[in-house]
């Protein structure tokens, strides 16, 4: 298997222009390139390639995905061969590495690969329903999504009805019904089975490969509102889905995490679908839970500069939050003891800002040397200008690390130093 390390390093070199350039004949059109699509017959150009967004998408037969998607499927590649063709063009060495993927028996490989081919059967089934949809798919639009991002992220709708899932996946070979379970699309009860996810805005949640692994499930109608139904119904942990080991939007998001030398982390799936409305594609989001100490090693991996995206209505509570922040990164912090400091700073707020500085904490302790806190979302229009705009210190950004005690500073050895 190829490192992780080796997977960074590819993304991080590659030109999706070039690449997709080499194969297709591309013409810049405002901010992106246009040309007649390879993946079906068609006169005018519906394929788009995104720079900022380091992502192709045909609007004609809704192919899209990265670089290395492209070349898997137009070559015919598996992922390990376009990854080594690109590395290769790249001249970059590729390390080999053993995984736990390798431990698996290859009945074990197999049933993951069927789990995948399923979610991601489900994820373009939701997607189909939500674009044919009228009330959900204005709603998404009233939201201020475009029908652009709605594609762009295939956002999905679950009807109102227990069996969208379980009628699809019963008409074909029964082992389905197993698989569906497996990866929590339906639940068996008794001699009942039914779907689990109903009456729902879906959000498709991928691996870093970008297959679909699971979904992040929003309530739209202010029925349900009064009936006080949870707003996220969240996937369970499944076959293919580590909710721990995932981050929101990190499978589009890694290029430009990369190649910007920074990430925006966010509190939801709709907080990184609004960035990346706005051009600002380096957002990630944990799944539905508190933001993780493996979430965040792995976006060590690619950067050590964080910028926190907090909603435009708690940007008042800004400098209880920077306090919060110096108090907690000043200490050698247990569990029980910083949970009480969290709890004690924050007792009068409300959820959303005591995981934040949770997060900041642990990006601190974790070994990062830049976090700010931004007011969200900027109307931003592209990745330069978000550069231009965090790197101003008099904007509405402000570093955390001013606020700082001379304890802080030496949790964030870096803090003092101007970012790039
Ligand atoms: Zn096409």
């Amino acid at each position: 298997m190829i490192s992780q390390q080796t997977i960074d390093d590819i993304f991080t070199s590659l030109d999706i222009i070039e690449i997709i350039g080499a194969k297709v004949d591309l013409k810049k059109r405002g901010a992106n390139y246009t040309g007649s699509c390879p993946f079906h017959n068609e006169k005018s150009a519906s394929f788009t390639v995104s720079e900022s967004k380091q992502m192709y998408k045909c609007f004609g037969c809704g192919e899209g995905g990265n670089a290395i998607n492209f070349l898997m499927k137009k070559e015919g590649w598996s992922y390990p061969e376009a990854l080594k063709q690109v590395a290769a063009l790249y001249n970059i060495p590729v390390v080999e590495t053993t995984s736990a993927e390798d431990a698996l028996k290859p009945e074990q490989i197999a049933e993951k690969d069927a789990a995948l081919k399923l979610m991601g059967e489900v994820k373009r089934m939701y997607h189909k329903l939500l674009m044919e949809s009228d009330a959900p798919l204005q709603y998404m639009l009233d939201r201020g999504f475009t029908r652009e991002t709605l594609i762009l992220e295939e956002i999905g709708y679950a009807p109102d009805s227990w069996r969208t899932v379980s009628d699809y996946v019963t008409m074909q070979e029964p082992r389905r019904w197993d698989l569906a379970v497996k990866c929590k699309l339906c639940v068996e009860k008794g001699d009942k089975n039914f779907d689990f996810f109903r009456n729902r805005i879906m959000i498709p949640i991928h691996d870093e490969k970008g297959n679909c692994i699971s979904f992040g499930a929003r309530i739209w109608t202010s029925a349900q509102e009064a009936k006080k139904e949870p707003k996220y119904l969240n996937g369970y942990e499944s076959i293919v889905y580590h909710k721990d080991a995932t981050l929101y939007g990190l499978d589009k998001a890694k290029l430009i995490i990369n190649k910007a030398d920074e990430a925006v982390l966010v509190e939801g799936y709709f907080d990184v679908l609004k960035a990346r409305q706005n051009n600002i594609n380096h957002a990630v989001a944990s799944c539905g839970t508190a933001v993780t100490e493996t979430q965040i090693k792995r976006l060590l991996k690619m950067t050590k500069n964080f910028v926190l995206g907090g909603d435009n209505d708690k940007a008042k509570d800004q400098l209880k939050i920077d306090e919060a922040a110096a108090k907690l990164a000043s200490k050698e912090i247990d569990q029980k003891e910083h949970d009480e400091n969290v709890l004690a700073i924050n007792e009068k707020d409300n959820a959303g800002e005591i995981s934040m500085q949770k997060t900041i904490n642990l990006l601190y302790t974790c070994g990062a040397t830049n976090v700010g806190v931004v007011e969200w979302p900027k109307n931003i229009k592209d990745l330069d200008e978000w550069i231009d705009f965090i790197n101003k210190p008099e904007e509405a950004i402000e570093p955390i690390e001013e606020k700082l005690t001379p304890d802080a500073k030496k949790v964030a050895p870096n803090a003092n130093k101007s970012k790039k």
